[in-house]
């Protein structure tokens, strides 16, 4: 077995990480951490230190770690057939099952699943189903995807440009055209201070409708939005927000796409975060909580209404001209029917829901009151602490201060991995949904000494 000093050491030398500052890591002034087991809520690194994952991975491993039925499923399917396409008709027991697994837990309307591997792959299926559609009705002017500002879709070409946050488009000549961004649903940043909820949500549809007559309604195909945004800020949509833009979309038949790929399977509480709001997608982007992360695997579920569209299309210009090598992998497909089973035998979408209140109304009770906290916020098990300069007019701090990532490092060093959210100081909380009361009091605890050590009690 290699040691520790010599694993870093090629750590440093040959690996590339994503989203890392490439030269401090490199140089070795940024720390690596090299994980080599988990179980439940907790993984473990070489340096034996157990570590409470309150973002479960990247917020995708919701069944927790160290599931023996979702591996040996894995295994069984790897000693059987690791592969086969899924080209021309083919299939495998496993990406039949989990396609008629997936729609039975699907919201209504919806009729078959694409597969691809990651979420930034499905988004981009996605696109491409879209402007397909279009083709086929006979309107190829209408190819306008809009997506919020502080959305996260991916980052691929096309996918990143539909994310609304700097980092992801800054130094990549991003966004292509044919991608436009309108508001978020971030009431905590509304316009007017007076403004409720419900007035909130008519503004930023107000704004939508706006943007699609300026660029004229018969050019925007489809609108992306997560039911309640994600990495842009974990944020919850205000009341009433789906409603008023579905009526917007629908008058101007633009398709909605609903990225479900941190929301579905169980993390607000509900299987699906359209149901939970009301949404009625066109089309559902999903990944993570589809396999836990056990193996990679994602899916476009496509409506009824579009996929009437796209037979159409198939049967005037040929074959679906669309396809990956590793589309419905076996192995992914295999982790994915052993991942569901497992997610509705432990009852992880109820237990989201009732532990994930705790979780709020704790660190609502533990840190509402502070004056550097401007909002706790969340549902199910997806919640977020952001940390403000002036409560009271919801200042951000100085960026350099790096307050929401020196508390994440205080919590840290308490054993428990918060994540610190890329756009304001934002401290990020989505564990596995197998997440105790017990365990959710720890990382209440850690966030409440973690802002206390760098901002004090106020
Ligand atoms: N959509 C959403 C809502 C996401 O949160 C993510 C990843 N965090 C993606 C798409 C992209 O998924 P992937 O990283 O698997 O490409």
């Amino acid at each position: 077995m290699l040691t520790n000093d010599q694993l870093t050491a090629w750590d440093r030398e040959y690996f590339m990480h994503p989203s890392t500052h490439l030269g401090q890591f490199a140089r070795g002034e940024a720390a690596n951490r090299i994980i080599t087991g988990g179980s439940g809520v907790f993984i473990e690194d070489r340096d034996g230190t157990s570590l409470l994952d309150a973002f479960a991975g990247l917020y995708c491993v919701n069944v927790g770690y160290g599931r023996s039925e979702v591996a040996d499923a894995i295994a069984e399917q790897a000693k059987t057939l690791a592969y086969y396409h899924a080209y021309v008709g083919h299939g495998t027991e496993a990406s039949i099952t989990l396609s008629q697994m997936i729609l039975e837990r699907a919201p209504e309307g919806m009729s078959k699943v694409y597969y691809g591997l990651s979420g930034s792959d499905a988004n981009e299926t996605n696109v491409k189903l879209v402007w397909y559609y279009n083709n086929v009705l006979g309107r190829p002017q209408k190819k306008k995807i809009i997506s919020r500002w502080r959305g996260y879709h991916g980052s691929g070409l096309m996918t990143g440009s539909l994310t609304g946050l700097a980092a992801f488009q800054a130094q990549f000549d991003l966004p292509l055209p044919y991608v436009k961004h309108t508001e978020a649903p971030y009431y905590f940043r509304r316009p007017e201070a007076g403004m409720s909820e419900a007035e909130f949500s008519k503004w930023c549809a107000g704004k939508l409708e706006e943007l699609i007559l300026a660029e004229g309604p018969d050019t925007v195909a489809a609108f992306i939005g997560e039911p309640a945004l994600g990495t842009g800020g974990l944020v919850p949509p205000p009341e009433g927000y789906w409603e008023a833009i579905q009526e917007v979309l629908a008058k101007y038949d633009i398709l909605l796409i609903a990225d479900e790929v941190v929301t579905g399977f169980g993390r607000l509480g509900s299987m699906f975060g359209s149901t939970h709001y009301g949404l009625k997608p066109d089309i559902i982007t999903i990944a993570k909580g589809l396999t836990s992360a056990y193996a990679p695997l994602s899916g476009s579920i496509v409506s009824d209404k579009v996929f009437e569209v796209l037979m159409q299309g198939t049967d005037t210009h040929g074959s679906f001209g669309h396809g990956w090598t590793y589309s419905a992998h076996p192995i992914g497909a295999a982790a994915g029917v052993a991942n569901l089973k497992l997610i509705d035998e432990l009852a992880l979408v109820d237990n989201a829901a009732s532990v994930g209140s705790y979780l709020k109304q704790g660190l609502t009770a533990a840190l509402g009151k502070h004056p550097n906290v401007g909002e706790v916020r969340g549902e199910g098990l997806m919640c977020a602490v952001e940390l403000v300069e002036d409560r009271g007019n919801t200042t951000f701090f100085d960026a350099d201060k790096k307050v929401g990532a020196n508390v994440v490092a205080s919590m840290l060093k308490q054993g428990v991995i918060a994540r610190a959210m890329p756009q304001g100081d934002i401290i990020g909380i989505a564990p596995p949904l197998c997440l105790t009361k017990s365990e959710a009091d720890t990382i209440i605890e850690a966030v409440r000494t973690g802002v206390e050590e760098v901002i004090g009690l106020g």
